[in-house]
């Protein structure tokens, strides 16, 4: 078995692994989905120049000396609600009535708000008065906004291969933009092995334990902005193993993931089964928590095995899979957000690559961000994940963090 950094693990992965085809989506049905293509603005944004308070449209030169005690006396002309273009133009001496959002008309330079005229009613369905008391004077461009300050014709304002947020979508409806150039999401199959392995709902039977990672992983992959098809658990032997497996090829799967059964126990059958239909490599990558790593093709599918313990395939997942997804997904962002954050004790290491489980929250006088381990590191104990926020990164070559010394962290 090759040793192999993280780093060279992941690379070899990933160049197995290439963005999946696009389609066109309507913008509702995009939320999470991975631009295609650049977005450029076709308009200006805002479209043109509008208030951004309710109050009156004036001219600044009007009321150069207005003050509350002696204020200036304007011709209300107008009344412009939000939805209308305003046909009028403002002389000297006149303002216009205006809303918020409502287009500035020719003229204006300013918007004084309501708060600083006589007039008070702000009762929907009130009336423009006829004339307007100005307490104070204004600045040019005071209150308007003007077009094309947020966003200029012809500029990219979202890159291909951004996931698209919540805001993302607001800004392409601003945009007039109804159909979206997205990757479709990757599919991926997945299987638990192991004889020991019952159902969630089964009732106990001894020696046996329940399935715990096809529920984790599966929600992992959804979280991805995959989806998952869930296969089962195999037994362990080779017809159980080949059954799944076939199984996902008729699902088409960008990917097949398994937990458990590829370590070198006598009853591991997932390398063998692999092996007949396409190929397997087992690397020993320099990581803890982490097993040997499976990585292989079955009938030309890449085939990733994660190690069996919880906490194992979790990591796997994080360090491996997760990277791999976003690639397939066409996606720039391969990885959890990742902070620097203060050790409060003193963290011991065997010079691999670590993963630990940590509740990350801010402490102390400036409120800096500690870390503190969340106690037994077992790779099979999964309530101090659970009870995680964060997995600290101790990068290889290090024995010994002292308290207080800073890390990465991935937040989870
Ligand atoms: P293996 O890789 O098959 O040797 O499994 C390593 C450890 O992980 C053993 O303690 C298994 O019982 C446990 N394990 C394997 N698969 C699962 C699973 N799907 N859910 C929970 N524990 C598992
Ligand atoms: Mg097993």
């Amino acid at each position: 078995m090759t040793l192999l950094s993280v780093d060279e693990a992941r690379e070899r992965i990933l160049s197995h692994f290439h963005p999946v085809t696009t389609e066109t989506l309507p913008l509702v049905e995009c939320a999470s989905r991975v631009l295609a293509q650049d977005v450029a603005a076709t308009t200006e944004l805002p479209l043109f120049d509008n208030s951004s308070m309710d109050g009156f449209a004036i001219r600044v030169a009007d009321v150069l000396d207005a003050t509350a005690a002696s204020p200036r006396s304007l011709r209300v002309i107008a009344d412009i609600p939000a939805g209308l273009s305003p046909t009028i133009s403002l002389a000297p001496g006149e303002a216009a009535r205006i809303m918020t959002g409502a287009q500035v008309p020719h003229g204006a330079d300013a918007v004084i708000p309501v708060e600083d005229t006589d007039f008070i009613d702000r009762d929907a369905g009130s009336r423009a008065p006829e004339s307007v008391l100005i307490s104070r004077s204004v600045n040019n461009g005071e209150n308007i906004r003007p077009r094309g300050m947020d966003i200029h014709a012809g500029q990219v304002v979202l890159n291909k291969g951004r996931t698209l947020k919540p805001q993302d979508l607001g800004l392409l409806a601003m945009l007039g933009q109804a159909n979206i150039p997205v990757h479709r999401k990757a599919r991926l199959a997945l299987f638990s092995s192991g004889n020991e392995l019952l159902e969630v709902d089964a009732p106990l039977e001894p020696g046996k334990i329940r399935d715990s990672n096809s529920y984790t992983i599966a929600a992992l992959i959804e979280e991805a902005e995959a989806d998952v098809i869930r296969l089962g658990v195999a037994k362990d032997n080779h017809e159980s193993v080949k059954a799944l497996l076939e199984k996902a090829v008729d699902h088409k799967v960008d990917m097949i993931l398994s937990s458990a059964g590829v370590s070198v126990g006598a009853f591991d059958f997932v390398k063998e089964v692999i092996e007949a239909n396409g190929k397997m490599d087992f690397w020993r990558v320099n990581m803890r928590p982490g097993k040997p790593l499976a990585f292989g093709e079955y009938r030309n599918i890449p085939f990733i095995g994660l190690p069996g313990n919880p906490v194992s395939a979790f990591v796997g997942f994080e360090v491996f899979v997760r990277a791999a997804i976003a690639k397939l997904n066409g996606s720039y962002n391969g990885s959890r957000p990742q902070i620097r954050v203060r050790c409060a004790e003193q963290i011991d290491s065997d010079g691999r690559e670590s993963y630990l489980r940590a509740e990350v929250r801010p402490d102390g006088e400036n409120s800096a961000l500690v870390a503190y381990l969340t106690g037994h590191q077992g790779s099979g104990n999964l309530h101090s994940l659970v009870q995680a926020n964060a997995l600290l990164i101790i990068p290889a070559g290090v024995k010994c963090v002292p308290a207080g010394q800073e890390v990465n962290a991935w937040l989870i």
